[in-house]
Parts: structure tokens; sequence; C-alpha cells
């Protein structure tokens, strides 16, 4: 018997299915992360084809095969889809690949901080509060997934860092730790990105992003992030290996 749901989701994946059909990557608040085939994606005028990024509420079938499911519909919020200039284009493509990686384990967290990230980015037209918003997503995703600590102490021995020490990273972890434990001192952040990520650990995404930063100091913790997503994916991000981001 074939079965009718419908999904809150936002498309973070899409590529061909064979010769004539579509399969797109689905982040949906109650389902987590689903696969969804799109029969005559590709060719036929009249298929569906939500582009990549598009937020709505999505019309599925059940298939036969378990798991897999079939788009009937789809209804796009007001916000979409989204004009993206080039440079949102590379971001928000990053942070599509880095759900499918870490959005996984608790979709309804997950869900309405890409979709807030997405809508925010679409309104920001200055460079250094993309960089925040890239930097928070990071930072909030991580922290949904479970694998970031409160960054004022070392999460290894318990030490609190000084005034003026700067914390490396530990690839047993996949976090910042003091020097002392880090194995990874490639990877390190200083005493103001150590206190800007502390204060807005307990933050909202929302409340986060009203936290003022330098366009200098933005610029270099977005790389940091963007660095620091690497790791944790284990190098396989391919939006940053192209530089799109
Ligand atoms: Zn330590």
């Amino acid at each position: 018997m074939e079965r009718s749901i419908t999904v809150q989701a936002v498309v973070i994946g899409t590529r061909k299915a064979g010769e004539i059909n579509r399969e797109i990557t689905l982040l949906c608040s109650d389902l987590g992360i689903i696969r969804v085939l799109i029969y005559g994606g590709q060719k036929s005028l009249k298929a569906l084809k939500p582009p990549l990024f598009s937020i709505g509420s999505f019309f599925l079938t059940a298939g036969r095969a378990e798991g897999r499911y079939t788009l009937s519909d789809v209804r796009y919020e007001a916000s979409c889809p989204f004009e993206f200039d080039l440079g949102q284009v590379g971001i928000a493509s990053f942070f599509a690949e880095l759900a499918q990686i870490a959005g996984g384990s608790d979709p309804s967290q997950a869900f309405p901080l890409i979709r807030e990230a997405l809508e925010r980015l679409s309104l920001a037209a200055d460079e250094t509060q993309r960089n925040i918003i890239l930097i928070q997503y990071v930072w909030q995703l991580f922290k949904i997934a479970g694998i970031v600590a409160d960054p004022a102490v070392c999460p290894i021995c318990g030490k609190t860092y000084g005034a003026k020490e700067i914390s490396y990273f530990s690839t047993s972890i996949n976090f910042f730790c003091c020097e002392a434990c880090a194995d990874c001192k490639s990877l390190f952040i200083g005493p103001g990105a150590r206190k800007y990520l502390a204060l807005t650990y307990p933050m909202s995404f929302e409340e986060a992003l009203d936290i003022p930063l330098l366009p200098s100091t933005a610029l270099r913790m977005r790389r940091i992030m963007i660095t620091y997503s690497m790791h944790v994916s284990g190098h396989m991000l391919r939006t940053v290996q192209s530089s799109m981001v």
C-alpha cells in the first residue's frame, strides 16, 4: 500500500538518478535526512524540480522499497526560491553539505536552524553579516549535533584557560582543547575567538547573530570555522575543496 505524507523540509542535495529521474535530499524536521525520487525530473517539463535550498511543505508518497519516497507536490515558503548571488550560493552550498553530515542527529533543531540561516543569508548584503551567519551556523549546528562543549575550559583535562592562552584542536574529540592535550597544532583559536564562542555557546542562533564582530575578526573566524568543519567532517567537504566557500 502506498502512503502519503507531508513534511516540512529544506532541499540539501540534488542529483541525477539514472537517465531521466532526479533524486533530492531533504532535511525534514521530523524524519531527518531522506532521499526523494522525482520521476522524469531531468527531462520532463511537467516534473517538479525543487531547486537546492528551497524550503516548504513537501507532499511525498512512500514507495514500495523501504525508506524511498517520491515527490507528488511541493508548496514553497514565501521567501523561496531564493535569489542568491554567487557569494550567497557558495555559503548556502556549504550549509547544505554540512547539514548532510551533521543535521541528521537532531533534525527537529537542525531544520529550523538551516531554514533561519538561509533566510538570514538571503537578506544579508554585507560581507561581515554573511560571515557571522556562517560562523554561527557551524557553531549552532555542531552544538545541536552534540559535538561541542563550553570552550571556556579544556574538555579533556578540565583546565581553565589563561587570559592569553591559545586553544588547539584535538582529532580524538574533534574539538578545541589546551596545548598539552592537543594533537593538531595547525588548527587553533586565540583568546578573542574563544571568548566569542564561549559567549555565544548558550545563546540561540538568532541571539548570537546580534553579537557584533569587526570585519577582520569575522573574516578570520569564518576561515577558522570552515577549517574546523573540514576537520570534523574528515576533510570531505566538496564545497570547501572546490573553493565555493
Ligand atoms: Zn587539556
